[in-house]
């Protein structure tokens, strides 16, 4: 995972409250992207550093999940998301580009989009079951992608002919128009910003240089993976232009509820019914766990709601620091259908109840006598 240990402050490297809008966290973003870019920075090696910091923080924070997550666990809840590896100034400007509009970073960005562009990336989801999810798994996956032509080669152009030279724009991709005292750079109409043109199209693909196709490939599930992490498989994205890249194939995690289970950070809550005899009197009950049925003493005067903690047993650290625990609620059930024998053996109960009664129960109707005999309106026909 590339986390590394000592991070700032997503929000202080922003300069943003923790509270901030969508708007005003995109804003400051913009603001400090302008300021260092490296374009305007050259040879600046600290700008260049805020300027990836900034782009690392905002892809936090524009995300709603990723910014709960941060919010609530701070860069540790992060782990386990596939991040973008912003190597440069073009990976930045491509995964944020929109933000920055046409016209502000047009010019800057315009000229350095030329020659390959590298695939898209994919994302899919892929559930599975929280015993996959604890001890990690192999799961196979169908992708739905393209591949470059095996009949052109992913040129686009007919087996034995070439693509040519746009004349167009003279291979640049762009063209330049003088507007009055300015130059503006725009995408090449005729090719579409590729430079070239193909006069005898591939018959196979049509000329687009690529067909579709189902990869069948492997994701490693790693243990203690979590509802809504990101996984990332380098590479296994679209295609992108030849001798570019191919993009990333990225997937969400879904993992699917569970009979037994819920999930809390790392621990595994389990409801557990017993009786009113096994609360009262004490009881070993049988319990799942993520390893098999396991046994577990309930003590005697175990009161419904009460939590029975088994260290250990419950999700495994994703990132390998250990297992968290599972936590067994007891839900003490009162009986609905009485047989005539047990109905019989309750009705011996009750008589015996004013000779123990619980300290709990004491104190509650001790405070309810004073409750009401309290005089709280001046009105004394309640004092009977
Ligand atoms: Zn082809
Ligand atoms: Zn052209």
């Amino acid at each position: 995972m590339p986390m590394a240990t000592t991070k700032r402050d997503y929000y202080e490297v922003l300069g943003v409250k923790r509270e901030a809008t969508a708007e005003e966290i995109k804003k400051s973003y913009r603001q400090l992207a302008l300021k260092n870019h490296p374009d305007k920075n050259p040879g600046d090696a600290e700008a260049e550093k805020r300027f990836k910091e900034a782009a690392e923080a905002y892809e936090i924070l524009s995300d709603k999940d990723k910014r709960q997550r941060y919010d609530r666990y701070g860069h540790a809840g992060l782990e386990g998301s596939a991040f973008h590896d912003f190597r440069n100034a073009e990976d930045i400007m491509s995964a944020f580009g929109d933000i920055f509009g046409g016209g502000l970073f047009g010019d800057l960005f315009g000229q350095r989009r030329r020659g390959p562009r590298p695939g898209q990336d994919l994302l899919m989801k892929l559930e599975i079951e929280l015993i996959e999810a604890a001890r990690g798994a192999t799961k196979p996956i169908d992708v739905t992608r393209q591949e470059y032509c095996g009949e052109c080669n992913g040129s686009g152009a007919r087996k034995g002919t070439v693509a040519t030279t746009c004349n167009y724009c003279g291979g640049q991709g762009q063209v330049v128009q003088s507007r009055g005292f300015f130059q503006v750079a725009t995408t090449c109409p005729a090719c579409g910003g590729e430079g070239v043109r193909i006069t005898d199209p591939c018959p196979k693909c049509r000329g687009t240089g690529r067909t579709n196709t189902v990869a069948h490939l492997k994701v490693d599930i790693p243990p203690g993976v979590e509802s809504g992490m990101w996984l990332q498989l380098r590479g296994q994205g679209e295609p992108g232009d030849p001798g570019a890249p191919r993009g990333n194939l990225r997937i969400q995690i879904v993992v699917r509820k569970n009979t037994f289970f819920e999930r809390n950070r790392n621990d595994l809550i389990c409801q557990v019914p017993i009786s009113f005899a096994q609360a009262a009197l004490g009881a070993e009950i049988e319990v799942p766990t993520l390893d098999g049925r396991d046994k577990l003493q309930v003590p005697k005067g175990t009161q419904s709601g009460d939590v029975l903690r088994i260290r250990g047993r419950g999700m495994p650290d994703i990132s390998g620091r250990g297992r968290g625990d599972e936590l067994v609620e007891i839900i003490v059930e009162t009986p609905r259908h009485l047989s005539a024998e047990q109905e019989e053996l309750f009705r011996e109960l009750a008589k015996l109840e004013h000779e123990n009664v619980s300290p709990r129960r004491k104190s509650f109707f001790e405070k309810l006598k004073d409750y009401f005999t309290e005089d709280v309106d001046g009105d004394e026909t309640d004092k009977a």
